[in-house]
């Protein structure tokens, strides 16, 4: 571990970074590109490379080290075939990440951190808050070895899983350029979805990098006294505020904003929400992805029941806001939205 902690992760290098440390250590133009290639792959240990020199290998395994995430557990849903992954890290944390099969190809849903410290009152993913960041090889593993595992053809990404993305900003936006890369899985960044709960000061930042990747922003309420309840975010960054910055995002990278929105019983959706959502959204063009609130047992949150989200849809679609609900896939494995875990109690 000590020899570890001098050693560089080679696998969150930029190309240009790699292509750099490998002039460096006296290596030819063409190397850069090969491990990286082989980063990709994804390869477990440097002797797995064998295109390059054994001396060569040698030298990396002193100066690098290599992600590798284990399967501690992989469940797959009978009913939709969606696969679901607990990861044991290298330094034995665990993340989640799953994979879903959509018509319009499979996606992978992403974990950022282990952990969170967000504390919303409805999430899995944020009982005992955050243990620490994902490197961005670690983000990147996810999208690999998910590939790798389930033989399953990667062609869209969302950072959905465990965390909050913006909270892991540098890591995150290395991750995207690593992925977005034509040497590795080459997804394109309209294929990638970022979520987050809005962290303001953090939204600005990503609409100045003017990327083309679609963002989600976590609303489940128009008003702040229900909105504080429910997500502490709230009482550093409220809802015109929130707002405020998504039009600020939209009109720098061109780019809607999708509005998700957790249907919690008798908390956020009553007549008094629908028309006060409409109100606040009515005119922007945004997307409001409505999701019946996934079952965690520790919140003591009930979802809504199916005639109040047709009111609450009706509502919606009367002043002409586009809306959809969110499939629910893998309910009989626990994959659903707000329902990945750091770890589950019985590997404690
Ligand atoms: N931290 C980011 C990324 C998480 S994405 C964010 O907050 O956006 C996961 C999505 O599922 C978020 O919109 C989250 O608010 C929502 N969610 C969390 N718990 C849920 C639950 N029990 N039922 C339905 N959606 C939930």
């Amino acid at each position: 571990m000590t020899e570890k902690l001098n050693r560089e992760d080679i696998k969150s290098l930029l190309p240009e970074e790699l292509d750099a440390a490998l002039r460096a250590m006296g290596e030819p133009a063409f190397r850069a590109k090969q491990v990286f290639r082989w980063l990709n792959v994804p390869a477990a240990s440097f002797d797995e490379m064998t295109n390059l020199p054994k001396a060569l290998r040698e030298k990396l395994a002193e100066r690098f080290y290599l992600t590798a995430p284990a399967v501690e557990r992989k469940q797959v849903s009978a009913l939709d075939g969606t696969v679901k992954y607990l990861w044991r890290l290298n330094d034995g944390n665990h993340v989640e990440s799953v994979v879903m099969r959509y018509e319009h190809g499979n996606t992978v849903c992403v974990s950022s951190e282990v952990g969170c410290p967000m504390g919303c009152a409805f999430c899995a993913s944020t009982i005992g808050g955050k243990v620490r960041n994902l490197a961005a090889s670690e983000i990147l593993d996810q999208v690999l070895w998910a590939q790798k595992d389930s033989e399953l053809k990667i062609s869209n990404i969302v950072l959905m899983g465990i965390g909050e993305p913006l909270d892991n900003f540098d890591n995150v936006v290395r991750f995207l350029k690593l992925v977005n890369d034509p040497g590795g899985m080459n997804i394109g960044m309209r294929h990638i979805s970022l979520s987050t709960c809005g962290i303001v000061e953090k939204i600005d930042k990503l609409a100045s990098l003017a990327l083309q990747l679609t963002l989600s922003v976590s609303l489940h309420a128009p008003d702040n006294e229900t909105r504080s309840k429910i997500m502490p975010v709230n009482r550093a960054w409220d809802v015109d505020t929130l707002l405020a910055a998504c039009r600020r995002y939209f009109e720098r990278t061109g780019r809607r904003i999708s509005f998700e929105y957790a249907m919690i019983r008798d908390v956020n959706d009553t007549p008094f929400h629908a028309k006060l959502l409409a109100d606040k959204l009515e005119g922007t063009g945004s997307h409001v992805n409505l999701i019946p609130l996934n079952d965690v047992p520790e919140s003591g949150l009930r979802p809504s029941t199916p005639e109040t989200m047709r009111a609450f849809i009706g509502t919606l679609e009367k002043r002409n806001i586009n809306v959809t609900v969110r499939r629910k896939l893998g309910p009989d494995i626990e994959a659903s939205c707000g329902q990945l875990r750091r770890e589950r109690e019985e590997l404690r």
